[in-house]
């Protein structure tokens, strides 16, 4: 009677041991595999049996770059975040706001001991794929941002003396050194876009290289009166669809940064408190 309580006993822990290696257990006729992640060895999802290894994060070779923090291309996972842009890195303060009025103080023309305030705005954006009449050419991936540049002159200074206006500098908000300071004169309808200058962005992690920056001319007019003048031009941009990081800046004449400028300093190492920074982002 004992001795059959004890072969019972060793028979149940026998057993036990067979269903832990699994041979005799619910996986008996095969385990059921889910494939290793990036994260997970592959693994049965019965029994919960690895084999192998986790297969590791696989980071996308264009990441981190200025627009996304380093990406799994199998996953998605994120780490870090994106690259930063020069203008950040640098602290300068952009403005994003259309419309709103800075002013800018800078010398007069016939009388540079004199000085005029200029009431500078960004107005009338819009986008377009392309423009027959104005000679903007469309691109696939690309469109063009159009905007004017206007300033008022109402002072005493101004209708005395004329007035010398702003330097505008265009450059990139995230990778200002690789393009210094854009842009090409542009007469509407006329200038052959063949003999413009084409530059390079980075939008998230590619590269557009045919990018372009076309200043149009300035236009002058006093009102009858001889009280105000408005003094405007044109800007137009042709960047990938959605990019975000063209600037404007506006550098007064007779401020230490021209002189910089002169000097054979790029554009981003000169600018100071006086410039006016305008980041274009799409409405
Ligand atoms: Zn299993
Ligand atoms: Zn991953």
């Amino acid at each position: 009677m004992e001795r059959r309580i004890w072969i019972t006993i060793i028979t149940v822990s026998m057993t036990a041991v067979l269903t832990a290696c699994g041979e005799k257990g619910p996986c008996k006729d095969g385990h059921t595999w889910v494939e290793a992640t990036c994260t997970e060895p592959k693994t049965c999802s019965v029994c919960g049996a690895t084999e192998g290894e986790a297969l590791g994060h696989d980071w996308s070779e264009n990441t981190p770059n200025y627009h996304q923090p380093k990406t799994c291309s199998r996953c998605n996972e994120t780490e870090g975040d994106p690259l930063e842009a020069e203008f950040a890195k640098k602290g300068l303060a952009v403005e994003t706001e259309w419309d709103k009025e800075f002013t800018i103080t800078t010398p007069c023309y016939n009388d540079e001991s004199k000085t005029t305030n200029g009431k500078y705005r960004f107005s009338n954006f819009r986008i377009a794929a392309s423009d027959d009449a104005l000679g903007l050419e469309a691109a696939q991936g690309y469109e063009w941002l159009i905007f004017d540049l206007i300033c008022r002159y109402d002072d005493e200074n101004v209708r005395k003396y004329g007035f010398t206006g702003v330097f505008n500098a265009g450059m990139d908000y995230y990778d200002t050194y690789r393009n210094p300071d854009l842009g090409s004169m542009f007469e509407p309808g006329k200038t052959d876009l063949e003999t413009v200058d084409r530059f390079t962005v980075n939008y998230n992690g590619e590269d557009y290289p045919e990018c372009i920056f076309l200043w149009g001319e300035y236009t002058d007019g006093w009102n009858a009166e001889g009280t105000v003048c408005i003094s405007q031009h044109t800007i137009y941009i042709r960047i990938p669809t959605g990019y975000d990081g063209m600037v404007v800046s506006m550098i007064p004449n007779g401020s230490d940064v021209l002189d910089k400028l002169d000097a054979g300093e790029m554009v981003i190492d000169s600018l100071d408190d006086e410039c006016v920074n305008f980041r274009v982002i799409p409405e």
